[in-house]
């Protein structure tokens, strides 16, 4: 006889894992979480375990104020043992015209829901900085900060160049690792199962799943599968004939050990809003410009180069999308040697010590995972054309963040909950409209960093 299971779920990252709590939550009590790997270790513990409810269209910021007003609840049950703060994303701009362009995004935004926007001018604004730790009796909306003077008396590392600075503050950052234990720990005392095999097939008959099959030959019985293999998600699709709309890009992040406290240990995330190029000694630039190979590093680079504090003790973490590289999917994402001194002498641009290790950089510790995207940067939460599938990812570079919000979302689907108003945005349906096909093909900014 074979076993049976009311769902099972492809994949234990924190999509699977949030989805399996949610599902639990909504009374089904029978769920099977299937992973090849340990939990939480394939993506989902390789982000910079940021969130903000800042997105630049109406139903993504829905999503993520509910995502976050979720993790909230959960941090408040659990007294905060996944170390939730609150001290927001700073975006820093030096040329007039992004600070026009910071403004005029910051409006539209804030009109989206995002909360209030306080423009500051002067010494004497009600500006209130982050509280380091937690997240309650924080602002929410964001405070724009006008002028060098005003921006480095309360973040006093950031250069002399800063003439304005956006400060979101329903944002900040929490351990993901710790988040998807307590999803999972939670939902394990409500009927959530994990069990470590790899799914090679999933059994369909007369349109409607009847259960999925293990590479070691075992099958499960089950009238509904949910397909959350992350990087994989086209590939899981593929067993039920359905070709997913999404690519793999490489992401990295790089660690260094921050003992000459460049960045404020109290900082928020500190995010570079302008283009740059590289800062060199001119001999060194001369020789990079005469090999090929190497001119491109003398080149314009994009702007968004972030950092923020890590831990208790003097790390920080560094990321730059200097290149978006597409890459199918592999077990071991392929590193890039150069992206610790890359993104290290990016940041000097805003954090100016940063070239006091230009001559001798701290050992970084790095790593990386697949940002799994829509063209359009939305996820996919909903229904996977066979009765009985689904689909939960897509989740790109926001899936820590998403995760309560889209597993929530996901249970409503099964359970026949009533949907919010950004349901049919995420839904795998939205590509048979083919006015949202020609929609996409001139896809605004995804807000994505
Ligand atoms: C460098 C970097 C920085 C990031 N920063 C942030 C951030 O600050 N904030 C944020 O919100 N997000 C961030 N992200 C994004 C976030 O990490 C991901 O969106 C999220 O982890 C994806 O979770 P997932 O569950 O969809 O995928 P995964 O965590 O990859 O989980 C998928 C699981 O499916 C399993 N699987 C696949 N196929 C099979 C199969 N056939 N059988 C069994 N198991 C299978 C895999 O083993 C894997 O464990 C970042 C990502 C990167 C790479």
């Amino acid at each position: 006889m074979n076993r049976t299971a009311e769902v099972v779920i492809c994949g234990a990252g924190i999509t699977g894992i949030a989805a399996a709590h949610f599902l639990s939550k909504a009374g089904m009590q029978n769920i099977l979480l299937v992973d090849e790997r340990p939990p939480l270790s394939l993506t989902s513990d390789k982000s910079t375990e940021c969130y903000r409810n800042w997105w630049p269209d109406a139903e993504m910021l829905a999503l993520m104020n509910y995502s976050i007003d979720l993790m909230e609840a959960l941090a408040d049950e659990s007294g905060n043992s996944f170390h939730m703060n609150r001290r927001g994303y700073l975006y820093v701009a030096s040329s007039e015209e992004k600070v026009t362009a910071l403004k005029a995004d910051s409006l539209r935004t804030s009109s989206l829901g995002a909360g209030e926007l306080r423009v500051h001018i002067s010494e004497d604004s009600s500006y209130t900085s982050a509280q380091p730790e937690g997240f309650r009796d924080s602002p929410d909306g964001a405070d724009i900060l006008i002028g060098n003077e005003l921006i480095r008396k309360h973040f006093p590392y950031l250069t002399e160049k800063a003439v304005a600075a956006l400060h979101v503050r329903r944002a900040g950052w929490l351990s993901a690792q710790q988040l998807g234990m307590y999803l999972l720990e939670t939902g394990r005392m409500h009927g959530v199962r994990f069990e470590s095999a790899r799914l090679s097939s999933v059994d369909v008959a007369n349109g409607r799943v009847r259960g999925v099959k293990f590479s070691s030959g075992e099958r499960i019985d089950s009238p509904i599968f949910i397909n959350a293999a992350g990087p994989f998600l086209k590939a899981v699709g593929g067993l039920l004939d359905v070709d997913l709309p999404v690519h793999t890009e490489l992401h990295l992040k790089a660690a260094i050990k921050d003992s000459l406290h460049v960045v404020g240990r109290e900082a928020p995330l500190l995010i570079w809003n302008e283009t740059q190029e590289l800062l060199w000694e001119a001999e060194e630039r001369e020789a990079l410009v005469e090999d090929e190979s190497t001119r491109w590093l003398t080149e314009p680079f994009p702007s968004g180069v972030h950092t923020r504090p890590e831990g208790a003790g003097e790390d920080i973490l560094m990321l730059w999308e200097y290149q978006t590289k597409l890459l199918e999917p592999n077990d071991r994402p392929p590193m890039d040697d150069q992206y610790p001194e890359i993104a290290l002498r990016g940041l000097a641009a805003m954090l100016p010590r940063m070239k006091e290790y230009f001559a001798r950089m701290p050992r970084p510790q790095l790593d990386g995972g697949y940002y799994t995207k829509t063209r359009e940067n939305h996820p996919l939460v909903g229904p996977m054309c066979v009765d009985g599938a689904y689909v939960i990812g897509a989740v790109s570079g926001y899936g820590i963040m998403s995760a309560c919000g889209t597993g929530e979302l996901l249970a409503r689907h099964i359970t026949g909950a009533p949907l919010p108003f950004y349901a049919p945005a995420f839904d795998l349906r939205r590509y048979d409209d083919p006015e949202y096909r020609r929609k996409l093909e001139n896809w605004g900014d995804s807000g994505q960093l």
